[in-house]
C-alpha cells in the first residue's frame, strides 16, 4: 500500500480542529454498533457505558464525547412509552392479577433500558461528532 493511500492523521498540534481525512462514516451504523464516530472501526467504549480515552484504530482523541442526559432522555421517553403503554393495555385487555404485572414488566424494562441506554449513548456520540456539537464558547 503506498503512503498515499493511508488516511492522514491530524495531530493535537491543530488545537480543536479535527484535521484528519476520513471517509465518511455512517453516523448511525458507528452510533448504534458502538464504533469510533471517525474510522467506523475502533471500539467507543471502554466498558458497558463509559466511553473510551481514544479510539484504537484511529486515535481520535474521545475528549470531545459528551452526551450528557440524552440518552437518559430517549430511553425514559421511548421505553416508558413502550412499557407503559403494553401494562396498560394487558390491564384493559386481560386483567392479569399484580404480580403478573411485576414480572413482566420490570425485568422488561430493566434490558430494554440496558440496551437503548448504550445504543442511544454511542449514537448521540457520533451524531455529536458528526455534526461538530460542542458547549457554546465566546471568543474574546
Ligand atoms: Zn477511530
Amino acid at each position: 500500500m503506498a503512503d498515499g493511500d493511508k488516511p492522514r492523521v491530524g495531530g493535537k498540534t491543530g488545537g480543536d480542529v479535527d484535521q484528519a481525512i476520513w471517509p465518511p462514516v455512517d453516523a448511525f451504523a458507528a452510533g448504534l454498533g458502538g464504533r469510533c464516530p471517525r474510522c467506523g472501526e475502533g471500539r467507543l467504549f471502554s466498558g458497558f457505558l463509559s466511553v473510551g480515552a481514544e479510539c484504537s484504530n484511529c486515535r481520535l482523541d474521545y475528549g470531545f464525547a459528551d452526551a450528557g442526559d440524552g440518552p437518559a432522555v430517549f430511553v425514559i421517553l421511548i421505553i416508558g412509552f413502550l412499557v407503559v403503554g403494553l401494562a396498560l393495555w394487558m390491564e384493559v385487555s386481560m386483567g392479569p392479577p399484580l404480580w403478573v404485572h411485576f414480572l413482566l414488566w420490570i425485568p422488561l424494562t430493566l434490558i430494554l433500558s440496558l440496551t437503548a441506554l448504550r445504543l442511544i449513548k454511542g449514537l448521540l456520540i457520533a451524531l455529536q461528532y458528526r455534526n461538530k456539537a460542542a458547549e457554546g464558547k465566546l471568543d474574546r
